[in-house]
């Protein structure tokens, strides 16, 4: 099972996640520091959004 890296959004904190590429795509994943929801995965699909937008 590979490891996803995030990052929140809110407080900056990074935690590691192991999880399946299934559960990666749906899965909607919570600070472990301040429970926010508002997260985003630090590999290839997180530069796939951020180039889009600029
Ligand atoms: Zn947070």
């Amino acid at each position: 099972m590979p490891t996803y890296e995030y990052r929140c959004r809110k407080c900056g904190a990074s935690f590691e996640i192991n999880e399946s590429v299934a559960q990666h795509e749906d899965a909607q994943h919570r600070c472990p520091n301040c429970q926010s929801t508002e997260v985003e995965s630090l590999l290839s699909d997180f530069y796939a959004r951020t180039s889009k937008k600029s």
